[in-house]
């Protein structure tokens, strides 16, 4: 019984010894630390923070953009790293649907409501 305590006790004292000297406990017991997302980031993730940093808040070209002219002469232009990108055409101001198609490198494309949309290379990230 009495070596049963005394293992108890050591076991007690190297966990809250372990506990208060590891990286972790020291981590959370920092409370100045704040975690910067960059650092933690890999990848796509980490390229859309560098992009966003350096002042750019749509690196992928996903926001809605408003139509030019969109004449056969002048297409709209829609940037791309891929050889074809998915394009949504809300065909009136007031339509309730998009008109979807698939855009390929320098080939200009027209919509049944009569815009015309062209894809152009971008460099990727
Ligand atoms: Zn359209």
């Amino acid at each position: 019984m009495a070596l049963q305590r005394v293992l108890v006790s050591l076991a007690r004292r190297s966990f809250s010894t372990a506990s208060t000297t590891s990286p972790m406990s020291r981590l959370f017991a920092n409370t100045d630390y704040t975690p910067n997302p960059l650092e933690h980031a890999s990848g796509i993730e980490k390229k859309q923070l560098i992009a966003e940093l350096a002042g750019n808040d749509d690196p992928f070209d996903v926001s809605v953009v408003k139509r030019g002219a969109c004449t056969k002469d002048q297409p709209q232009v829609v940037l791309s790293c891929n050889h074809e990108r998915l394009v949504g055409c809300i065909c009136e101001e007031d339509s309730e649907s998009v008109v979807w198609m698939w855009l390929r490198q320098n080939e200009s494309k027209r919509c049944a409501c009569g815009y015309w949309f062209k894809l152009q290379k971008k460099e990727p990230l």
